[in-house]
């Protein structure tokens, strides 16, 4: 698909549009199935050496509330993605990359495939980091990495970051990754200020060029102690950047029709049904909270999350009821492995 191509649909309205959710869907079915994968989101450590400005884990954000977790409590997560036989977990978390912290996540992944006698599959998404930190993670028994690159237009990704970062820096990790052996992630945010069509459509194509295995997209939700913030009323409105999220899931669908793309929570925050919009779109896995409680209204990369219970077995008994009203259905105990990743390693 041209840019030109990707831009027309991005901007369809009415019929035209909900033809393109179908289609996302149709895809989905007819190249995959019903199925959707869950990975136990664990929201690892609040701290951040970085400053995104539209994060509210940015290190200048002298209110955000910041807290790592204890071993066990990463431990007792992990045990209970086993009891709900998800699978498999990821571990999020601010991105450090002092000694302490890359010895620590080797050590969590480590002992956790220990505990689980290799059952549970890992992600990791801890930002940017050297080929030998990914390399130690890897070895120590993570297979799958998100690292998003936010949005692939260098000029908007050095106005949504401070200058200290580096848009190639960000590429040659992303690389390094798929390189290493991960089933490696990216993604974007939609309805960014200064964002046009022509970036999303890029995103797009960029996400095809490196050939990822898996894609998370979420709507821009500007943050009030961040800088961004002065922009919030310079964005599409919620209802049009709900829908715009909707229609890239399903123009990403059609154009890499095996990846593994993630309905994420921040479509879930802007509308309640969003998360089951986006799979009805051609989204595949949901990452439901295993965070404890009292961490998780102090990670806030964007405000108003959704408030979860704090019965895990209560919230996966709703999600099944929602996911089956749309016809799909949870795959329990499995990783949930990319069927792209999984063909090109078939043929290499
Ligand atoms: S987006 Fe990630 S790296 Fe940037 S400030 Fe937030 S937690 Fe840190």
């Amino acid at each position: 698909m041209t840019v030109d191509e990707i831009k027309s649909l991005l901007a369809s309205q009415g019929e035209e549009a909900q033809a393109l959710l179908n289609k996302g869907l149709q895809t989905k079915l007819q190249t995959l199935d019903n199925c959707v994968h869950l990975r136990g989101l664990i929201e690892y450590s609040s701290c951040c050496a970085k400053n995104c400005l539209y994060c509210g884990l940015r290190c200048t954000n002298a209110s955000a509330i910041r807290y790592t977790m204890s071993d066990q409590e990463v431990f007792d997560c992990a045990q209970l993605a086993m009891q709900l036989h998800y699978g498999s977990i990821a571990i999020q978390s601010g991105e450090r990359s002092d000694r302490a912290f890359v010895d620590k996540i080797t050590f969590l992944v480590r002992e956790i495939k220990r505990q689980t006698d290799g059952k549970l599959g890992i992600t990791l998404s801890c930002g940017e980091q050297t080929e030998e930190t990914y390399r130690k993670w890897f070895d120590a028994g993570a297979h799958r990495y998100l690292l998003r690159i936010e949005a692939s237009n260098p000029d908007l990704y050095y106005k949504i970051h401070p200058k200290d970062h580096d848009f190639d820096k960000r590429v040659a990790c992303i690389e390094s990754l798929i390189k290493i052996g991960y089933q490696t992630g990216t993604g974007c945010m939609i309805g960014l200020p200064f964002q046009t069509l022509d970036d999303l459509a890029s995103d797009l194509l960029f996400f095809q060029e490196k050939q990822v295995a898996m894609v998370g997209m979420g709507p821009f939700i500007p943050h009030p102690d961040t800088p961004l913030w002065q922009y919030r009323n310079a964005i599409p409105s919620v209802a049009e950047r709900v829908q715009l999220t909707l229609k890239m899931i399903a123009l990403l669908r059609i154009i890499m029709p095996e990846i593994n793309m993630v309905a994420a929570t921040a479509v879930q925050t802007l509308d309640p049904q969003g998360r089951e919009k986006a799979v009805k779109a051609g989204a595949n896995v949901i990452m439901p909270n295993l965070s404890p409680e009292n961490y998780r209204k102090e990670y806030l990369i964007y405000p108003d999350k959704p408030s979860v219970s704090d019965n895990a077995i209560n919230d996966q008994q709703e999600l099944e009821k929602s996911l089956q009203a749309i016809n799909h259905r949870i795959l329990y105990d499995a990783w949930g492995d990319s069927v792209a990743f999984t063909k090109q390693h078939l043929k290499s």
